[in-house]
């Protein structure tokens, strides 16, 4: 028996661990305040260009992307300027997938200047206080333990919209069919649930 944790074999590569000031070079978006953490960009281990500034980011987007073409790669200081959105003319989520807001400025940024993401099926962006919050990630409960809001999120998942109990959405998300998409209001600190599956 060997004392070390086996490694993923799908993963060859040495995992890479990004310097603070790495991460903190990444938060740049009003409605995803910790993008390396919500795993809307990855480390570019292949060192592709960005497709609209042309340098080699350390990570490169992975989150979707409408625009016509080829997939993009992008630099998360060219979402954020808004550079990708028009060079590309790309939205980074679906307008209509994001509740509704009275401002269309605050939909225009959310979906040309901020990170979408992925989940499994018809991804939602949550609004409360008349504003987009931010998106804290699609949780496991480890992870929203960190964030201290685990007690929040259960008693939102007690009523929800499928019936489900606890237990059961946890079997859910280790079989990997459901996903907690967990956004907090930026204006009152709200936690709100999309229970994706
Ligand atoms: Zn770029
Ligand atoms: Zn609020």
């Amino acid at each position: 028996m060997f004392g070390f944790p086996k490694k993923d074999k799908k993963e060859k590569k040495v995992e890479f661990i990004p310097t603070q000031e790495q991460i903190n070079s990444l938060k740049l978006f009003t409605y995803n305040k910790d993008p390396y953490r919500t795993k809307v960009f990855v480390h570019n281990d292949d060192g592709y260009k960005c497709d609209v500034c042309g340098t080699v980011p350390t990570f490169i987007y992975a989150g979707p992307a409408y625009c016509n073409g080829d997939i993009k790669r992008i630099c998360a200081p060219c979402i954020a300027s808004g550079d990708a959105a028009k060079k590309l003319n790309a939205t980074f989520f679906d307008p209509d997938a994001c509740d509704k807001v009275s401002n269309p400025d605050k939909l225009e940024e959310l979906i040309t200047k901020n990170p979408g993401y992925f989940a499994i099926y018809n991804e939602k962006w949550l609004a409360h206080c008349d504003d987009y919050c931010e998106f804290l990630g699609c949780l496991d409960f480890d992870e929203m333990d960190k964030l201290g809001i685990t007690e929040k999120v259960s008693m939102l998942l007690e009523d929800n919209e499928y019936g489900y109990t606890l237990k059961e959405i946890k079997k859910g998300m280790a079989k990997g069919i459901i996903k907690l998409c967990v956004f907090r209001c930026l204006n009152c600190g709200t936690i709100l649930v999309d229970m994706n599956m």
